[in-house]
């Protein structure tokens, strides 16, 4: 039976732990506030109290913290301690030189290192049916094949460098940061026209600029709900990561900066913790 740990039981994680306990798979845990590790206790996972204890025993070692910061902090106390057989699966939004950063590092222990951020949010974390887009040696794909098919419906093997799965990821969470900037900015401008902004979803319901993220986002945006699938913290995050992708890869920035501040400025209002819909804050002037 493959032995994983899972360090980092957020919105992601907790989600990803459950469904590899439910696959059968012997699951550890580790998070840096354990009450929200405690609870996988329940579905069968053995609740670790620090990252080397975490890992010790593991085949495969799953990582999803916040950004590369937070995963470097805890792999510099995982690694030592990480078998030599093992594999790390990085499935963090970290970015292409938080990635190169992380490999590096499992590069200096020994340990195999699969580049493999998700498509996906709270729901299908908790469902199983994530993306997986993975990048890493063909020798480790075997590894993290039981990992992967527990925690997603579909694996996409983008290529055998470290960095490939984050090209991928980087690409699609650009067009996902779109999708809620551009409806936050069709209900802000609405509702600054007099119209009432239900009207704008309905209008677009069932035909070919509809998209079912638009329609629950903007729903959230006009209820003024916003509980956490995706922080708005991550989206600053994330299109931060993307605008600096752009430039690596020769391709204008703008739109994404723009898209980084209005995210930014709703997160500095005091909306951090809350759903990225509530990039809506920032439309009203
Ligand atoms: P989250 O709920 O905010 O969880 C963040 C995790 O990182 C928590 O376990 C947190 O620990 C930990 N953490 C943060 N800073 C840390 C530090 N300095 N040291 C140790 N642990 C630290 O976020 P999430 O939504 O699960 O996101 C996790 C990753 O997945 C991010 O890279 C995000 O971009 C990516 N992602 C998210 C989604 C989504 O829809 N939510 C989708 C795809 C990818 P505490 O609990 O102690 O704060």
């Amino acid at each position: 039976m493959t032995r994983v740990t899972v360090l980092g039981t957020g919105l992601m994680g907790a989600g990803m732990a459950r469904n590899l306990a439910g696959a059968g798979l012997d699951v550890t845990v580790w998070n840096r506030s354990v009450d929200k590790a405690r609870p996988l206790a329940d579905a069968g996972a053995t609740v670790a109290e620090d990252p080397a204890r975490a890992v010790s025993e593991a085949d495969v070692v799953v990582t999803m913290l916040f950004d590369a910061d937070a995963v470097a902090r805890v792999m510099e106390q995982a690694l030592p301690a990480v078998g030599s057989e093992a594999v790390w699966a990085q499935t963090s939004t970290v970015g292409l030189d938080g990635t190169t950063r992380l490999a590096e590092l499992a590069e200096q222990h020994g340990v195999g290192f699969v580049d493999a951020p998700v498509l996906g949010t709270k729901q299908p974390a908790e469902q199983g049916t994530l993306i997986v887009l993975a990048g890493g040696s063909s020798r480790l794909r075997e590894a993290v094949t039981p990992v992967f098919d527990a925690i997603g419906s579909r694996t996409v093997w983008v290529g055998e460098r470290p960095g490939d799965g984050h090209r991928l990821k980087l690409a699609a969470n650009s067009w996902v940061l779109s999708v809620v900037g551009a409806t936050a900015q069709a209900i802000g401008l609405a509702g600054g026209l007099g119209v009432d902004p239900q009207q704008f979803l309905d209008a677009i319901s069932g035909g070919p600029l509809d998209c079912a993220y638009a329609q629950n986002k903007g729903a959230a945006m006009i209820d003024g709900e916003f509980p956490a699938a995706f922080t708005l913290g991550g989206a600053v995050k994330d299109t931060a990561l993307i605008a600096e992708a752009m430039r690596t890869g020769s391709t204008d920035d703008r739109l994404m900066e723009a898209l980084h501040q209005q995210f930014r400025t709703a997160a500095e209002a005091g909306h951090d913790a809350e759903d990225m819909a509530a990039v809506i804050h920032a439309l009203r002037c």
